[in-house]
């Protein structure tokens, strides 16, 4: 199926929003283009992004959301101002079970799954991901996905072969 980003990121600020009232959650939507991938996974996706950015913010601050397009990519971050991750850190937090651990971390719950759950969605939906990071001044999660374009399927440039119902591989000429 064919998913609106700004839907899915709109769904999950919606479901934070009302319990986290220290935190402002800002959606910045510069494009509604589609991406084609599982709904539920692709909200789950950013579920586990914003639950991570709301509670590696203890003082609460701007969380925001953004979707923008470049070339045929969409490009969705997720930005917060909480305590941020050591360099160091950055290249392990996808696997499993994976914790930063030091003094601001360890007050924080977690199992360390969030991100390695993250990183399979990504991977399934040929998507792409950067992550930047500042100790005490926040962190910033790039994913980008293809496109998935209307257009390209009425000029006969993609052919969708229908498997299942849920299954559409998509062949590019
Ligand atoms: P779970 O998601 O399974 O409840 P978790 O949130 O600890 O547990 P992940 O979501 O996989 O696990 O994140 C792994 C680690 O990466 C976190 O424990 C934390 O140290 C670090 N981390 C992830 N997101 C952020 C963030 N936005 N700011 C600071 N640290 C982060
Ligand atoms: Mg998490």
């Amino acid at each position: 199926e064919a998913v609106y980003l700004v839907d899915i990121l709109k769904d999950v600020i919606d479901v934070f929003k009302l319990s986290h009232p220290d935190h402002e959650f800002i959606l910045l939507k510069e494009d509604l283009g589609k991406v084609y991938g599982d709904k539920e996974k692709l909200t789950q996706l950013y579920m586990n992004f914003v639950s991570n950015a709301v509670k590696f913010s203890p003082n609460g601050g701007r969380i925001q959301l953004s979707v923008t397009k470049e070339e045929n990519q969409l490009i969705t971050k997720i930005m917060d101002e909480g305590i941020g991750i050591p360099e160091k850190d950055i290249p392990k937090l996808f696997n499993k079970f994976y914790r930063v651990d030091n003094s601001a971390t360890r007050k924080i719950g977690g199992t360390g799954l969030g991100l390695a759950i993250a990183k399979e969605i990504i991977m399934a939906h040929e998507g792409m991901l950067v992550v930047e990071s500042k100790i005490g001044e926040g962190s910033t999660f790039l994913i980008r996905f293809p496109v998935w374009e209307e257009e390209l399927v009425q000029d006969n440039k993609v052919k969708n072969i229908s498997v299942t119902d849920k299954d559409l591989v998509m062949v590019v000429e």
